[in-house]
C-alpha cells in the first residue's frame, strides 16, 4: 500500500484506489494508468491510498476506484482463481457504481468468456456482455476513438478480437484502428461506471479528461463530493493532439 498527500493546504479526502494484479496483468506501460491517477489525485487536493492486490492476498479494507491491465494468456490464467474468489465482491462494486478501468486482457476476463487461440476457454466475471476469441493475426497500432469522455488516444496489441452483446454499449467509436474486433468499430465496453478498453498507451496520461472522469466519481464515492484543482495539462494536450493529427490527418 503506498499513500500520499496533497500538495499545499489540508487533503480534500482520502481516496482508494486498486490496482487489481500488477504483476501479472501490467503489460505495454499500464501501471501508467494507477500512476497517472495518483498524481492527478495529489494535484486536484485529495490524497491517493494505491493497494496492489495480488493473487491470494486479503482484499483491502477501503477501495473507490478499480484498475486492470492487458497480460499474456498465460498471465490471464494465472490470476483467474483469484478473480473469481472475488467475484460477487466485484459484480456487486459494478452494480453500486464503482467506477473501474479494464484495460485488454482483465477487459476480457470482465466479459464473458476468453477463448484463446490455443483453444483454452476462460471464462469471466460476465460484468461486461462482451465474449472474446484469440486470433491467429493479432490486432497492433494506434487508436482514436470517440467517447462519452470525448476523444480518447491509445495503442492496441490485442490477439482477441471482442463481439459485444445485444444491447451491450461499447466504450466508443473507432476513427482509427481495430478495436474490438475490426470489424463493426465499436471499441470496449461500458456498464455503469465500468470500463473495459483495449487501449494501452498506457492510456490515462494522455487523455486527462477520461482519467478525471473517473477521479470524479471515485472522489464523489470517498468523500461525498469533487473539488477539482487547477492542473496544467498542456504537455498531454500536445501528446494527445499529435496523436489525432498524425492518424487522422488527410
Ligand atoms: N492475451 C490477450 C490477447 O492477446 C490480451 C492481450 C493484452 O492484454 N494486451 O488478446
Amino acid at each position: 500500500m503506498t499513500a500520499g498527500t496533497g500538495g499545499g493546504g489540508p487533503s480534500k479526502g482520502t481516496v482508494h484506489i486498486v490496482h487489481l494484479y500488477p504483476r501479472e496483468m501490467s503489460i505495454y506501460g499500464d501501471l501508467g494508468n494507477t500512476r497517472a491517477l495518483a498524481s492527478r489525485l495529489r494535484w486536484h487536493g485529495y490524497t491517493p491510498v494505491v493497494h496492489q492486490h495480488h493473487p491470494g492476498a486479503p482484499w483491502p479494507e477501503h477501495a473507490h476506484l478499480l484498475l486492470g491491465g492487458g497480460g499474456q494468456d498465460s498471465g490471464q490464467v494465472r490470476v483467474q482463481e483469484d478473480l473469481f474468489t472475488h467475484a460477487d465482491r466485484l459484480r456487486a462494486y459494478a452494480a453500486d457504481g464503482m467506477p473501474m478501468l479494464m484495460i485488454c486482457g482483465m477487459y476480457q476476463l470482465f466479459g464473458q468468456a476468453f477463448l484463446t487461440v490455443d483453444g483454452t476457454r476462460l471464462p469471466g466475471l460476465g460484468i461486461l456482455d462482451v465474449t472474446t476469441t484469440g486470433n491467429a493475426t493479432r490486432m497492433i497500432g494506434p487508436v482514436v476513438l470517440d467517447t462519452l469522455a470525448g476523444e480518447v488516444v491509445g495503442y492496441e496489441n490485442h490477439s482477441g478480437s471482442t463481439v459485444l452483446a445485444a444491447g451491450q454499449e461499447p466504450f466508443g467509436t473507432v476513427r482509427h484502428g481495430q478495436g474490438n474486433n475490426g470489424a463493426d468499430r465499436t471499441e470496449g465496453a461500458r456498464v455503469h461506471e465500468v470500463i473495459g478498453s483495449y487501449l494501452h498507451g498506457p492510456v490515462l496520461p494522455a487523455n486527462p479528461a477520461l482519467a478525471d472522469h473517473l477521479l470524479r466519481v471515485a472522489a464523489t464515492r470517498a468523500t461525498g463530493g469533487w473539488e477539482p484543482g487547477e492542473i496544467d495539462d498542456s504537455v498531454a494536450e500536445q501528446a494527445h493532439a499529435r496523436q489525432v493529427s498524425r492518424l487522422l490527418a488527410g
